[in-house]
């Protein structure tokens, strides 16, 4: 279950992240522009309450968000996206997951974990914005799970056949949205073409 927002104004943002001449400062903002794009894509099934609003002429019937909001960023490139979520809505909790690759087994292993209580009944938004070989993806939303989380949406800025494919394999009901469904995954792990290492080029540690 995934969604490709092809709009020309994500688009055009995109091109721009993935430039190797684009630097951290630009990059760090177009990560936020890019995801506020996404969010408001992600979030349009959201739980909503009707009430009456009184404007200086007369009642207006309104509606507004009724659910706790959620952002789980994985540690570390998925803060690149966090102000882009709060900017959009700014009640928003957030959690966190920090996952790194055991080397000898391939498989992620949690070394930080803290999610606001309003997980259960809420609305989660896991962000990530290179959904790669989805491990970590799946890892964290085994770990919302297992937590009381029933309704999570994954946001992710790009992503491959590969990554869809496992995480709708482990969890067919969370939906994903992102920018770019690249082609594949090099033998580093790497999406092809990409935009690099997101961490390193969000945090200005490349060198
Ligand atoms: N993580 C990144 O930062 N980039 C990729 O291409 C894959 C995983």
């Amino acid at each position: 279950m995934h969604t490709l927002i092809d709009h020309p104004c994500v688009q055009h943002k995109l091109a721009i992240i993935r430039d190797v001449d684009t630097g951290h400062k630009r990059f760090r903002e177009l990560a936020t522009e890019i995801t506020k794009f996404l969010c408001y894509e992600a979030l349009k099934q959201i739980p909503m309450k009707e009430l009456t609003v009184t404007t200086p002429v007369a009642d207006a019937k309104c509606k507004k968000i009724d659910t706790d909001l959620v952002v789980v960023p994985i540690l570390r490139a998925g803060v690149g996206m966090l102000d882009g979520i709060l900017e959009l809505v700014p009640t928003a909790r957030v959690g966190f997951v920090g996952l790194f690759r055991d080397e000898e087994t391939k498989k992620p292993v949690t070394y930080y974990e803290r999610f606001p209580p309003q997980i259960k009944g809420g609305t989660c938004i896991v962000i990530d914005p290179m959904l790669a070989t989805g491990g970590s993806t799946v890892a964290a939303l085994d770990l919302l799970k297992s937590s009381g989380a029933e309704n999570i949406v994954v946001i992710c800025i790009v992503t491959c056949p590969e990554g869809l494919e496992l995480v709708s394999e482990h969890h067919p009901d969370v939906p994903i949205y992102t920018a770019a469904i690249d082609e594949k995954l090099n033998e580093k792990k790497y999406i092809v073409p990409g935009l690099g290492d997101a961490g390193d080029r969000l945090f200005g540690t490349s060198h």
